[in-house]
């Protein structure tokens, strides 16, 4: 059983930290381990653009790098800075994070909580219309660019 309500506060938590003197657009994100651990992430911009750090690949990033590879669900909440909680709170996944989820989470199982309502939406389902490249289908089917035109 996931709690919701904790991931989101969590993912609150998380945005407090963002780094975002350039959009002002400041997004948090908590991410659930297989192991009952909550990793934890928030944007970081940089003046250079590219390098720019999205909340939720942040998360991923630090459980991976701490020995987690397996998840069950992530949330995400963002807005501008100034807005209250609980209004523009929604937040999807970009398609380079959902690329990344795509890489360690099963597609038809993993959650993504998107709003302060804990709205829960499935990478698989929501995102099919997007090209989200599984290992297996760059290995099999794609030409190592083909895969990363969204
Ligand atoms: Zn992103």
């Amino acid at each position: 059983m996931i709690d919701k309500k904790l991931l989101i506060e969590k993912a609150f938590e998380a945005q407090k930290f963002c780094y975002t003197p350039y959009s002002n657009f400041n997004v948090g994100a908590a991410l659930l381990g297989a192991n009952g651990k909550i990793y934890q992430g928030c944007n970081i911009e940089n003046a250079a653009y590219t390098p720019t750090n999205c909340a939720e690949r942040t998360a991923f990033f630090k459980a991976i790098s701490e020995g987690q590879k397996e998840f069950t669900a992530i949330a995400v909440v963002g807005n501008k800075e100034g807005v209250k909680q609980g209004e523009g709170d929604f937040c999807a996944p970009c398609a380079v994070c959902r690329q990344v989820m795509a890489e360690f989470c099963d597609l038809k199982t993993f959650k993504v909580i998107i709003d302060s309502l804990a709205t829960v939406i499935y990478l698989f389902s929501v995102f099919s219309s997007f090209h989200i490249a599984t290992h297996a289908q760059i290995t099999a089917e794609c030409t190592p660019w083909s895969c990363y035109s969204f």
